[in-house]
């Protein structure tokens, strides 16, 4: 079993997202950390992925956010832990955080609603809401636009 105390170049993890055998870092800040690899003609989102540093962003980016969510509450013993709310400063570091090839981000929304739509590389938008939700992948920003305010429909009840 590899730990992050006897981590050893050539030591590899099974990519929570392809399933694969990848090597880690074994230095500086992204030590154990998976190392950059492909899956499906792209950047497999496993790449990066800490298994020795179980935090929320990159759960979600791997599994989602409702089995990110229960593996928060479970990894820390936080039965009704919940995402945080973020004003856009923040929810922006969140992202980066799931995706740290993330930008153009614009805000979108109003009041304490307010999200955010970026890119995560060539032709894929995303949009961030406020409470910690990401959008699947839309081909361009008005798509993520659109899905956004639809999101906002549905959800605000007031
Ligand atoms: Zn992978």
């Amino acid at each position: 079993m590899v730990t992050i105390d006897t981590l050893k170049p050539g030591d590899t993890w099974a990519c929570p997202k392809c399933h694969r055998p990848i090597t880690m870092y074994t230095g500086g800040a992204v030590r154990g950390s998976l190392r950059a690899h492909k899956a499906g003609g792209g950047t497999c989102d496993g790449t990066g992925y800490g298994p020795f540093r179980r935090a929320f962003p990159q759960e979600m980016r791997v599994f989602g956010r409702d089995e990110a969510i229960a593996r928060v509450r479970d990894v820390h013993g936080m039965p009704d832990w919940e995402p945080p709310v973020y004003a856009p400063g923040d929810l922006q570091e969140f992202v980066a955080a799931v995706w740290p090839q993330a930008k153009s981000f614009t805000i979108v929304g109003s009041g304490d609603r307010r999200g955010l739509v970026f890119t995560v590389g060539s032709r894929r938008w995303h949009y961030a809401t406020h409470d910690c939700r990401l959008s699947g992948r839309c081909d361009f920003q008005a798509d993520a636009l659109d899905a956004f305010d639809e999101h906002e429909k549905r959800n605000s009840s007031v």
